[in-house]
């Protein structure tokens, strides 16, 4: 084996890319109660998209959580994002990094059953969807959160 089929070996399981396009269903912004954390940078962001302060955004949209912040959940509304309006992110352009990087978790690319398990809730993620290819999932996957919106 050479050099270069060494390298190859050491490539994760989707070096070829990986089938994807996001259709808007809004099935990742709803389900199941869990967190989307925000940094401070964002929250700015996201006042800045609405034409609010960073204060009133924080009093009107997040939670806090020790000392991080989390996006609210409407329990009565099957736990949606309070963004989410109509299968529609309200702060699409300044939306939090975690949703940003959605579905280039590092727990949906463990293995392929990860991704095939990501697929079930993801409508995004199927055969007929274009490749994406490996370069811009590695670059999403080092931009992506530590955990998962269902972290604690
Ligand atoms: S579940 Fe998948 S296809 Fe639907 S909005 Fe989220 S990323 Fe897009
Ligand atoms: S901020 Fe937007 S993309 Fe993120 S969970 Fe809420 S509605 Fe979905």
């Amino acid at each position: 084996m050479n050099d270069c089929d060494e390298n190859a070996d050491a490539l994760p399981w989707y070096k070829d890319g990986l089938r994807f396009k996001c259709t808007g269903c809004g099935k990742c912004c709803t389900g199941c109660p869990g967190y989307v954390w925000v940094t401070l940078d964002e929250i700015v962001s996201i006042a800045e998209l609405l034409g609010i302060s960073p204060d009133e955004c924080k009093r009107r949209y997040l939670r806090q959580r020790d000392s991080r912040y989390a996006l609210v959940e409407m329990r009565l509304r099957n736990y949606d994002c309070v963004f989410l309006k109509d299968k529609r992110c309200m702060i699409y352009e300044a939306r939090p990094r975690q949703c940003r990087t959605f579905p280039w978790w590092k727990e949906n690319l463990h293995t392929p059953a990860s991704w095939e398990i990501a697929s079930r809730s993801c409508e995004g993620i199927n055969d007929k969807a274009p490749l994406v290819p490996y370069s811009t999932i590695q670059k999403a996957l080092q931009d992506g959160p530590e955990e998962s919106k269902k972290s604690s």
